[in-house]
């Protein structure tokens, strides 16, 4: 731990690999002593144990592939507050005063999207009284109480997002994101073996490899903690090394590139054939997958020869079905011809902020690629990114290939 912490407000986000068992509960609650001990005030948010929330998921499918949304929350909420009164516990047997609550407990209020809710403030009146009192407070993460009243869950992973609104809501000095990895790497190190720890990365960066496939943090907890300013700490339970600080800006007057790189397998290209080259196809068809909520990554439009052409776009896998029904009945109203899909892709992304203001990376990734015989389907880039799409089966071969080009493996910071 950092020594120079002290009387500090803190706030701990423990991931559900951290608390997976009694065993890890009891390590979680060794580590948050050891804080409070040093006359930090903590509050602490958890996930649940392990895999509770898919195991809640699996035993509600059982019953229906599409049960009601608000009964699915009433559900999965119930992981968290398992881990959360079990760590309680284990705080209390050490002789160290905690306090375990629900999101409702402690008034963090959202919208009324059921299994996706926004959360619109969190009263903390609560958890001040009981930080007055010398309580480590933990409260659930993942979850809320609606302006109606209901219980609602945040999303998939969610707890991220429970401990960034609340340290923005309490004002935090330090807000801690504890996992089962050390920090954020320039590579999956279980692809690419020499893939470096990152000692920071900046907000932008850390957004566009989160959304790239790199799936150490939660977005919309990224982005809530780039709106409001709170570096984020991101690092091991389990250990005390440093990890990585995601913060707004690099503390170095230069800095690499490019910081990151990342593979992504969850996307599949549908391919709309022998289209009408006329003004209004394309919004058809990007509007009717938006209103079912479908959301569409790289977007690509072949030149068009005598007035006919095709669209090529990327999809989440598990939206497949329903993109492909859109498709297909646009494509017949317009007198579209076949429309195809590839589930065999895989899409390499380059990161890094520096890309702002250096040309070349574009270059110099497509002839990495090119060097390595690997075939380029589609290209997508941001200010700050360039992703293509590749054959799945070269997709590691090029993720390696790319971590080597731009000397990943050396960076420093
Ligand atoms: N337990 C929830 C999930 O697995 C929330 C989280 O882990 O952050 O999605
Ligand atoms: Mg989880």
């Amino acid at each position: 731990m950092q020594s120079k912490l002290r009387n500090k407000l803190i706030i701990q986000k423990y991931g559900g690999s951290s608390v997976a068992n009694i065993e890890k509960i009891e390590g979680v609650a060794e580590r948050i002593i050891s804080y409070a001990k040093q006359g930090n005030r903590i509050v602490v948010v958890a996930s649940a144990m392990g895999d509770t929330t898919d195991a809640l998921v699996c035993l509600a499918k059982k019953i229906n592939p599409h049960p009601s949304e608000r009964e699915m929350d009433m559900l999965i909420s119930t992981g968290e507050q398992i881990s959360c009164s079990l760590l309680a516990m284990a705080i209390h047997k050490r002789g160290v005063g905690a306090i375990s609550f629900t999101g409702p407990q402690v008034g963090i209020v959202t919208d009324t999207y059921h299994t996706q809710a926004k959360i619109l403030k969190i009263e903390t009146d609560r958890i001040k009284k009981e930080l007055a009192n010398k309580m480590v407070v933990i409260v659930a993460g993942f979850q809320g109480v609606s302006t109606a009243l209901e219980i609602t869950t945040l999303g998939r992973g969610g707890s991220d997002l429970s401990a960034v609104a609340l340290a923005v809501s309490l004002k935090a000095d330090l807000c801690e994101i504890c996992t089962d990895v050390d920090g954020i790497y320039t590579a999956d190190p279980r692809i690419v073996k020499s893939a470096k720890k990152l000692k920071y990365i900046t907000f932008d960066e850390m957004l566009e490899l989160a959304s790239r496939g790199a799936q150490v943090m939660h977005t919309r907890a990224v982005e809530v903690a780039k709106k409001f300013n709170i570096p984020l700490s991101v690092r091991s339970t389990f250990s005390k090394k440093e990890g990585t600080i995601i913060m707004k800006k690099m503390p170095f007057i230069e800095e690499a590139v490019v910081r990151g790189v990342t593979l992504a397998g969850n996307e599949a290209k549908i391919t709309v054939c022998d289209l009408p080259d006329k003004p209004g196809i394309a919004a058809g068809i990007f509007n009717e997958l938006a209103k079912v909520g479908v959301n569409v990554d790289m977007i690509v439009q072949n030149v068009s020869h005598k007035k006919i052409t095709d669209i090529s776009f990327t999809v989440l896998k598990e939206d497949i079905s329903q993109t492909l029904k859109i498709a297909r009945a646009i494509a017949k109203r317009v007198g579209a011809g076949q429309v195809i899909f590839d589930e065999n892709i895989a899409k390499v992304s380059v990161v890094g902020v520096g890309m702002k203001s250096h040309s070349g990376v574009a270059a110099k990734t497509f002839s990495v690629l090119a060097k390595n015989k690997i075939n380029i389907d589609m290209i997508s880039t941001s200010e700050i990114s360039i992703s293509c799409v590749v054959k799945r089966e070269a997709g590691k071969r090029a993720l390696r290939a790319l971590h080597k080009e731009f000397k990943l493996d050396r960076i420093k910071s």
